[in-house]
Parts: C-alpha cells; sequence; structure tokens
C-alpha cells in the first residue's frame, strides 16, 4: 500500500510483544491492530488527505470517521489520538506527527487506554445530556500532560438530539487544546449542524482481495499453513471488515490445529457450500428441473451448508450471471478463467434480464424467509420451489401483452425441461377417465422416464400405486434402470415391490429400487401444494395484478387459472367486498 515512507528508516510496522509459552493466546485482531497508518490497510485516500493535512499544519478540530463495522474506525481514532500527542522516543518533538513512534509515553498510554488526556466514550451507551456535560466542561481545562485532549467519541450518532445541541456549542468554538474524533456506522442519523464541523473521512469496506493478501501476510508471521482458495474464502466473507476477517481467521487456525488450513476446512467453518454445486441448483431451477435441484439442496444440507449461506450464493450466481450479461468481462462471484465463470456466462446467455430480474426479487424474499424462519431449509426450498415456477413463466411485457390480445398464458412446469406439452399431458394431469396407456401408446422405454412424474403418467388413473406415488413418495435419485425413494410412514410395505413390478411391465427391463432413510424431493403431493402457493405469490408480484390489488382494498388471489386449459380470465383477483 501506499503508506508514506519513514524518514528515520524504521519499519513502521510494530511487532507484537514477544511472547513467552506462559502468555494466553492472542487473538489476532487485538495482536494486529495496526498502531499507525501504515499497518491501516484499505484506506490510502484517508491516510493521504490526513498526511497532507499534517505536512502544513492545518489539523482540523474535529474528525468525523464513517463506514460499515470492522473497517477501523476506532483504531483509526487511536492512531489519530497518537499521532497528535506523539512526542517521539527521545521525548522531543513538539509538533503532531503523521507517524507516531509508538514508543514514548503518549503513545504506549494511548494505545493502552489509560491516557488523561485522551478519552473515550461510546455514544451508544452514553447517549444523555450528561454525558455530554462532563465533556463540555472538562474542554475548558488544559490537558494534563499531553499537547491535545482528544474526545473520541464511538457511535457518535446515537447522541440524544440536546446532547448534539450542547456539543455543538463547543464545536462552534473549541479551545485549541481539544480535539474531537467521531466514529459512526450511520452518518445520515449525524446532524448536519455537525457533519459541517468536522473534517469527514469515508472509510471504505476493504477489498476481498486485499484483505486476502493482508491476512496471507499474518499467516505466514503466525507461521500458519493455509490455501490461497482459503483465504479468499474468508475475505470474501468477512465483507470487507477487516476485524471480521481476522476473527475468521482465528477460527480457521483454531480448527486447522496445525494442519494445512484448505478451502474445505474454512467452507466448512462458514457453512458455505461449494460454489460449483449451487451454479448447479440454479442452472436447474432456472431449467425448470425443480425435483433435482432439490434432491441437490438436500445434498447439500447434508453435507453441513447452511441454507442461509446458499440462499446468499444463489442471490450472488444471480447477480454475477446478471453483470455478466450487461458487461460479458464482469468478474465476481466466479472466478474468472475457471471452469464455473464459463459455464455461468453460458447460462447468462441463455436467460433473459427480465427472468434474471425476477429471480433475483425472488430469491432477496426467500433471505429474510429462511434468515427469519423456524426451519430455514423448509423456507430454502419454499424459495428455490418458487423460482422454478417464476422461471416458466413468460416475460411480464409478454404477459401483459398475451393477455391485452387475448392469448394464452402457459401454465408453468417444473418437474423436468423435457415434460410433454400441456396438451400431451394435460389429460392425465386432470385425472380424467382415460386410460394411462392412451398417453404413451407406444409403451415406455426405459430412458424416457425421466422424474416420478413420469411413472405415475403410467399409473391407472386413481390407482393404489399412483396414488402412493404422489402422497407417499420422496424421490432421492432416479437414472435408467434404478430408483431411490424414501416411503412415507403411511406407504404399504409393498409400495417398492409394486413400483419395481410397474416398471418393469412398462419398460419391458429390469429395474431396481431401493429405498434410502432419509433426502429426496418433496412428495408430488407437497410440491403441487407448494407450487400453488408460489403461483399465487409470483402472479401477485405481475405489476397488473399487484395494481388491481393496490386498487381494492381487501382483494386477494383465490385462483390463478390458465387460458389455455380452463378459457376463463388469468389471474385476476376476485374482490370479497
Ligand atoms: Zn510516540
Amino acid at each position: 500500500m501506499a503508506a508514506p515512507a519513514r524518514a528515520d528508516g524504521l519499519a513502521c510496522y510494530s511487532p507484537p510483544m514477544a511472547k513467552t509459552s506462559a502468555q494466553p493466546y492472542r487473538v489476532l485482531a487485538r495482536k494486529y491492530r495496526p498502531s499507525d497508518f501504515t499497518g491501516l490497510i484499505g484506506q490510502e485516500a484517508l491516510v493521504r488527505t490526513l498526511s497532507n493535512a499534517f505536512a502544513i499544519q492545518r489539523i482540523a478540530h474535529a474528525f468525523m470517521l464513517t463506514g460499515v463495522r470492522g473497517v477501523g474506525k476506532t483504531t483509526t481514532a487511536r492512531i489519530i489520538a497518537r499521532a497528535l500527542n506523539c512526542i517521539g522516543p527521545d521525548g522531543k518533538r513538539t509538533d503532531p506527527t503523521i507517524q507516531p513512534c509508538g514508543k514514548c509515553e503518549p503513545c504506549v498510554s494511548i494505545s493502552e487506554s489509560r491516557n488523561v488526556d485522551v478519552q473515550e466514550m461510546d455514544a451508544a451507551s452514553r447517549t444523555g445530556i450528561d454525558d455530554i456535560r462532563e465533556i463540555i466542561e472538562g474542554v475548558r481545562y488544559a490537558p494534563v500532560a499531553a499537547r491535545y485532549k482528544v474526545y473520541i467519541i464511538d457511535e457518535v450518532h446515537m447522541l440524544s438530539k440536546q446532547a448534539f445541541n450542547g456539543l455543538l456549542k463547543t464545536l462552534e468554538e473549541p479551545p485549541p487544546h481539544v480535539k474531537f474524533v467521531f466514529a459512526t456506522t450511520e452518518i445520515r442519523k449525524v446532524p448536519v449542524t455537525v457533519l459541517s464541523r468536522c473534517q469527514r473521512f469515508d472509510l471504505r469496506r476493504i477489498d476481498s482481495a486485499e484483505l486476502a493478501a493482508y491476512l496471507a501476510g499474518l499467516a505466514e508471521k503466525e507461521k500458519v499453513k493455509i490455501e490461497e482458495g482459503a483465504l479468499a474464502l474468508i475475505a470474501r466473507a468477512a465483507e470487507g471488515s477487516a476485524r471480521d476477517g481476522l476473527s475468521l481467521l482465528d477460527q480457521a487456525i483454531a480448527h486447522g490445529e496445525g494442519e494445512m488450513i484448505t478451502a474445505d476446512t474454512v467452507r466448512l467453518l462458514l457453512g458455505l457450500a461449494d460454489r460449483g454445486r449451487v451454479l448447479d441448483i440454479f442452472e436447474k431451477l432456472m431449467g425448470g428441473k425443480l425435483s433435482e435441484g432439490l434432491t441437490d439442496l438436500g445434498a447439500l444440507y447434508d453435507a453441513g451448508a447452511d441454507p442461509l449461506a446458499v440462499m446468499q450464493d444463489l442471490l450472488e450466481t444471480t447477480h454475477f450471471l446478471t453483470r455478466v450479461k450487461v458487461a460479458p468481462a464482469a468478474q465476481g462471484f466466479f472466478d474468472g478463467g475457471s471452469g464455473e465463470a464459463k459455464r455461468a456466462a453460458d447460462l447468462a446467455a441463455k436467460l433473459s434480464v427480465a427472468s434474471l430480474t425476477r429471480a433475483w426479487q425472488i430469491l432477496l424474499k426467500g433471505l429474510f424467509e429462511v434468515r427469519d424462519a423456524t426451519r430455514p431449509i423448509s423456507a430454502c426450498e419454499m424459495a428455490l420451489i418458487r423460482l422454478a415456477y417464476a422461471a416458466e413463466l413468460p416475460p411480464t411485457d409478454k404477459l401483459v401483452k398475451d393477455l391485452l390480445e387475448g392469448g394464452a398464458m402457459p401454465a408453468p412446469r417444473a418437474s423436468g425441461a423435457s415434460a410433454p406439452p400441456p396438451s400431451f399431458r394435460a389429460p392425465v394431469a386432470s385425472g380424467s377417465a382415460m386410460p394411462a396407456r392412451a398417453a404413451m401408446p407406444e409403451g415406455a422405454p426405459t430412458a424416457s422416464i425421466r422424474n416420478l412424474e413420469d411413472i405415475v403418467a403410467l399409473c391407472e388413473p386413481r390407482s393404489e400405486l399412483r396414488v402412493n406415488l404422489e402422497h407417499n413418495v420422496h424421490l432421492v435419485h432416479l437414472e435408467p434402470g434404478r430408483i431411490e425413494i424414501r416411503p412415507t410412514a403411511r406407504a404399504p410395505r409393498t409400495l417398492a415391490n409394486d413400483l419395481q413390478a410397474k416398471l418393469r411391465a412398462v419398460t419391458g427391463e429390469r429395474w431396481t429400487v431401493s429405498i434410502a432413510n432419509q433426502g429426496g424431493a418433496p412428495t408430488l403431493a407437497e410440491q403441487k401444494q407448494l407450487a400453488k402457493t408460489a403461483r399465487f405469490e409470483v402472479v401477485a408480484q405481475e405489476p397488473m395484478v399487484r395494481a388491481v390489488l393496490d386498487r381494492f382494498p381487501g382483494a386477494e388471489i383465490v385462483a390463478v387459472r390458465d387460458v389455455a386449459s380452463d378459457d376463463v380470465a388469468p389471474a385476476m383477483p376476485e374482490s370479497d367486498s
């Protein structure tokens, strides 16, 4: 980083005190808290501006440091306090310096938070006028030992209106020996009257590549072996916060127990799913392969992935694909040049911006639901089901055009991209008395059976096997000649045998039917119910429907019908008032 070079040639990084084995382990965030600006990563703009101000002796009376949590606001505030008060190793320095020595009494006492002239206050716990009054009164007296009295007020936006007003008077005419350093995560809540009297610095989120490089340096100092991929994962999870990055690295070190820390270890630690597998799920859902997508989700979940992290990754995937569509060279969630990035680009080419935008909305809503759900995995499944159904709907503009022209709104399908067209499967789906054979007049070759629905379509309507396949079977795996299912408790014991016999009868080939104890997609009946709910939600998001719902308070959607099959107005809400 572009840190100012020290004139005396001394290393600016102050190494941690040599520790003996008797000393307790110090967390990295404390051990490597920067003691001067050179140790502050990712804040070059701030350092440059401050350096200039110090160089020309135009130091503001009040500083306002803003930025997300963990970017180094409090650390910066303390460094400023040291910079203002450093007297140098020989005690002879008379002016503030941008390069505090870290050795003199003021430097040491400030970093240990025991300097009487440097006061730190957390406005989150002391918000009242009385707390501020203490400061205001103290301001009148000269510093006891230091050059400047420095008041560091953290989370300053939490102060009461009265407290701000009290502070304002002091800020208007601060005595020359007093400096204020304010820090806040919510700059918008700070009154403009206060802001206008401060020099403001926006501490930026630390770029994940920069943070990864920083962590790599620390790992080397700590003699910790860690893969590059593992560092990248930590840096990404830290979301621009050095403090979070350090604490995650701490956890990874503890977890690694002296062994090489791999990307897999970190993924496990963070409850992260493999990005390639997340891309698989997204691709399947957007292609309408709902059962397969849900099976993949189940496998990830069983492997320890956190549903919330999966949702976040799906959102990141959507974001990446959308960006790739707009700017093909986009970098981000998938590393440029990797196989996943290539696959993502291919997928992006197939999807419209409209469908990606819709996916984003559904996933974002799902993210909050997963976060608040008592069973996050269920909420995650719900969101994925909605996504698969929405992916099948035509874009809104086309939908509206079709409606206006009296055209058909195709029924969404979500069970295999290769599902037969509606006209082909409608008689079966509606449970009419037509013999099922009619749906597959030439029998069914093994290869044509791609999902549970295909098997159901081969069963006699209302037959016991068909009802059981619809209500009592979770499909775990299906490939030609082999099917793995998890029957519900209500399923008859003969189900596996019945299914095997049926498959053999219709395909003329031998099938292996195996029983799993866990996993699998929701039953077809569950999927149908979920899909119905999902369709209502998707339809409710359509602008036309939303407009109607807004116009008629109390109106609700009671049915969604396809023009194609029912020949009635689709998706129109019925007011009950
Ligand atoms: Zn010093």
